[in-house]
């Protein structure tokens, strides 16, 4: 049976007046009969081009048949099979420009939801008891440095073949942006921590409030007995725009900001953490983590412009995300860029600004902005966000020093996702500077399969 349906089965969703007062979820969850009625969407294609753009290759088409079927058991077991992850992916993957951007109903209609349907599935698995057997370990002791999906994906794949796999991670909490940087309100942590619980039936130790290149270095691992090490240390150092006044109380980076409030839980009225919410807030730039920050400070109660310097048209964030932070109130400042921050007595008082317009395009496709003579004014304010983008923190490279990275600090990696040091691997963040969580657990994977066969031989 088909659905002839053209668009989506709609998502619930909380309303905007009460979403804006909590850290809850917005996006609810599809019940049984709305994933089933989208399932039905699906036209089953033979060559499934949906599969071929998702970055793991999740046999889409078979899971969306088992929900077809009402087996969403077998439906989890078919994602499962390559993507470790799915409850968080059917949550933040940007689907529009992956899976669904190929999928044959998206040419006259919109596109199957395959996200949400992935979620659903993920999320009924979790509600359901489930006796997960570890592997046996018989294999070598391999190292994972950092818990993201990264991390947590080169983990999952290597216990599944029987390596001894132990996470070292720098915080005290595991899961890496999933939990520090991406708000409550798109991705609950309690489903990070499942993701994480189902890794440590699997036999993978975690060890927190290790800094590898600090507490420990990588000879030391090596000498530990670890056969293979990899690095999934992310991009955590963030970008500021070098103008006068970024040092002044008030100004944060989006890091920062969102570390605060996710993993201090700064936004729980009980909270001890430190933190000026600002009345009036500008955060500075238009990717997801800027939608991240302006959407928490809305939530912390302020008034919150959003400034970017080029045009809607050119704002990096998911579409949903934009579409989310414009029902919940956020003013889009487009074409503005900022030149200095305005003290007074220590603290913000101003963001000074200057128009821009759009020019030819650039090296990277979309027009350059450019700046329209005398055209500087004033956006008063009492906090600035800065979400202008990450580097790799230079700490594990200044005590490895013979782990090369590249002109940004991204460590260098051959086709196989191996270092200049052997058998010392990594990817994800770390070596591609910011990008995705399917990007990152895709390296993570590719480094399992490598380092396999590398100590197979
Ligand atoms: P991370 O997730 O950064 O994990 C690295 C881990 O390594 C961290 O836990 C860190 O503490 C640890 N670590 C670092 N150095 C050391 C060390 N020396 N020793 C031990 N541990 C160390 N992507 C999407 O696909 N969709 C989204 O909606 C989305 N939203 C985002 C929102 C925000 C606010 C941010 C910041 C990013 C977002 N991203 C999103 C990007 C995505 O989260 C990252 O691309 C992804 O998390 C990278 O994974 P990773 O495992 O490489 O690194
Ligand atoms: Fe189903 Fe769309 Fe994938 Fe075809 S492309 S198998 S319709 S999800």
């Amino acid at each position: 049976m088909i659905n002839n349906q053209k668009t989506k089965t709609p998502m619930p969703i909380q309303d905007a007046k009460l979403r804006i007062k909590n850290f809850d979820e917005v996006a609810l969850g599809y019940t049984l009969e709305q994933a089933q009625n989208e399932a039905l969407r699906c036209l089953s294609c033979k060559n499934s081009p949906c599969t071929s753009a998702c970055p793991v290759g999740v046999n889409i088409k078979d899971f969306i048949a088992f929900i077809k079927q009402g087996d969403f058991e077998k439906a989890y077991h078919e994602i499962a099979k390559t993507n470790c992850l799915p409850a968080v992916c059917g949550r933040v993957c940007p689907q529009e420009t992956q899976c669904e951007s190929k999928c044959v109903c998206g040419i006259k209609g919109q596109p199957v939801a395959i996200g949400r349907l992935e979620r659903f599935v993920a999320d009924w698995y979790a509600q359901h008891e489930h006796n997960l057997k570890a592997p046996l370990s018989t294999k070598q002791k391999i190292a994972v440095v950092g818990s993201g999906p990264s991390g947590l994906a080169c983990a999952g794949d290597l216990a599944k073949l029987g390596y001894k796999v132990t996470v070292f991670e720098a915080l005290h909490t595991l899961g890496g942006v999933l939990v520090y940087g991406i708000p409550h309100f798109r991705l609950p942590k309690e489903i990070v921590f499942k993701e994480v619980e189902n890794l440590k039936k699997l036999g993978v130790e975690f060890c927190c409030d290790v800094v590898v290149g600090k507490t420990l270095d990588v000879d030391e691992l090596k000498n530990d007995g670890f056969s293979a090490i990899y690095l999934a240390t992310g991009a955590g150092l963030p970008k500021f725009m070098n103008i006068k006044g970024e040092h002044l109380s008030g100004v944060y980076s989006a890091n920062e900001y969102l570390t605060r409030i996710n993993l201090m839980k700064a936004y729980q009225p009980t909270s001890t953490t430190p933190i000026l919410k600002g009345k009036k807030v500008c955060v500075v730039g238009g990717g997801n983590v800027a939608m991240d920050a302006a959407r928490s400070a809305l939530r912390m109660g302020s008034e919150v412009h959003v400034v970017y310097r080029r045009s809607e048209k050119e704002l990096p964030a998911r579409k949903e995300e934009i579409e989310h932070g414009k029902e919940e109130g956020l003013i889009f400042d487009f074409l503005t860029n900022p030149i200095e921050v305005l003290e007074k007595d220590g603290f913000v008082r101003g963001l000074k600004c200057v128009k821009m317009q759009l020019g030819a395009p650039d090296q990277s496709g979309r027009r350059r902005p450019e700046v329209i003579e005398n055209s500087q004014f004033i956006i008063d304010c009492d906090l600035v966000i800065m979400a202008l983008g990450t580097s790799p923190n230079p700490l594990l490279k200044t005590n490895t020093p013979n782990l090369e990275t590249d002109k940004w600090g991204c460590i260098v990696v051959d086709e196989n996702l191996q270092t200049s040091i052997e058998n010392v691997y990594a990817g994800g963040d770390a070596t591609t500077g910011s990008a995705t969580v399917i990007l990152a657990m895709s390296q993570g994977k590719k480094a399992a399969k490598s380092i396999n066969e590398k100590l197979s031989k």
